[in-house]
């Protein structure tokens, strides 16, 4: 370990409050499907799903549960991390027509993370930026790990967007076998591809996978993985994973530069223990949350403002908010 790493985190945190003030954003992934098409990724869930579903369209969630879900980000003043999934299960148009639903419900143009796609050319204003799901910080183990997205095709993919004018984002999942020395791999990659977003996520080890006994990576390990590429961009935007049980990460990865927190059952925390339990980290980190994570009130009426088709997924929205189940 660095004995300077308090050194670093320091530097870190300077750097990010001079760029981007001291705004945390609470990010939520929304998903079109629970389909997966490689389902071979070797850390996922999906890929113990696979063969228990068998029709793609039917892992397709109901789109007015998708706007509703949006409806209440908005009413919280959470981000939309992108949306996920959706390949094989929605076509190119129907993504764009989602999001441009979004678009109208959030006032925010929308990131993608729904695979690698040659389409990109049919999106427009409706999309703010196009993930790519790197996931490994080491090509060989990329290889390994994730068979089926090949490193080239997330890569010129990202190259393509760049041409068409969107941001580029790529996700990064620590804890698969990646040492620190991987990290300049990840600094060539995002100056490689002109990257403005990453997103970090920690390993949640999965039952039935190979990673099922490994363990999380260490708090001060994916807190120098995070500073070391915020001091390499300074304006980058940062988000930064932590599972449930993994809550006390999220006062040192602010500190080491995230300006994002992510990966969280928003709904189910909600105004519960854990809730208010984020918003203390983000308040000992010396920060001010953008939204609320235990505000009531915010939670709004059980009927839609937006369409009456929406009514029945935003009620059942408010309703889990608003049961305390831990
Ligand atoms: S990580 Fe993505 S591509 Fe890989 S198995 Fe999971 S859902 Fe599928």
């Amino acid at each position: 370990m660095d004995s300077n790493i308090f050194d670093l985190i320091k530097k870190a945190n300077d750097t990010t409050l001079n760029r981007h003030g001291n705004l945390i954003t609470l990010e939520r992934a929304v998903f079109l499907s629970w389909w997966c098409d490689k389902g071979d990724c070797a850390f996922c869930y999906m890929s113990t799903q696979k063969n228990k579903i068998k029709d793609p369209t039917k892992a397709r969630r109901n789109i007015y549960n998708i706007y509703a879900e949006a409806e209440m980000c908005k009413r919280l003043d959470w981000n939309i991390e992108f949306l996920s999934g959706g390949y094989e299960s929605f076509s190119t148009q129907e993504i764009k027509e989602i999001a441009t639903t979004i678009k109208d419900i959030t006032g925010d143009g929308v990131w993608l993370n729904t695979g690698i796609t040659d389409e990109l050319g049919e999106y427009g204003s409706e999309i703010k930026g196009i993930t790519g799901a790197v996931e490994v910080a080491n090509p060989e183990i990329h290889e390994r790990v994730c068979p089926s997205k090949k490193l080239d095709d997330i890569s010129n993919m990202l190259d393509t967007a760049d041409d068409l004018g969107f941001k580029k984002a790529i996700t990064i999942i620590l804890g698969l076998g990646e040492t620190l020395e991987d990290v300049d791999y990840i600094i060539d990659y995002i100056k490689d591809h002109k990257i403005d977003r990453v997103i970090f996520y920690s390993l949640n080890p999965h039952k039935e996978t190979i990673y099922a006994n490994s363990s999380q990576p260490a708090s001060l390990y994916y807190a120098q993985v995070v500073a070391q590429v915020r001091l390499a961009f300074p304006d980058i935007e940062i988000i930064c994973g932590t599972w449930i049980d993994n809550l006390a990460n999220i006062g040192i990865l602010i500190l080491s530069g995230a300006n994002g927190i992510t990966k969280f059952p928003l709904f189910k925390m909600f105004a519960t223990k854990y809730g208010k339990r984020v918003e203390e980290e983000v308040k000992w980190a010396g920060r001010e949350l953008k939204g609320t994570f235990t505000d009531k009130s915010q939670l709004g009426p059980e009927k839609s403002e937006v369409s009456p088709d929406l009514d029945k997924f935003i009620k059942r929205y408010v309703k889990e908010s608003l049961k305390n189940k831990y």
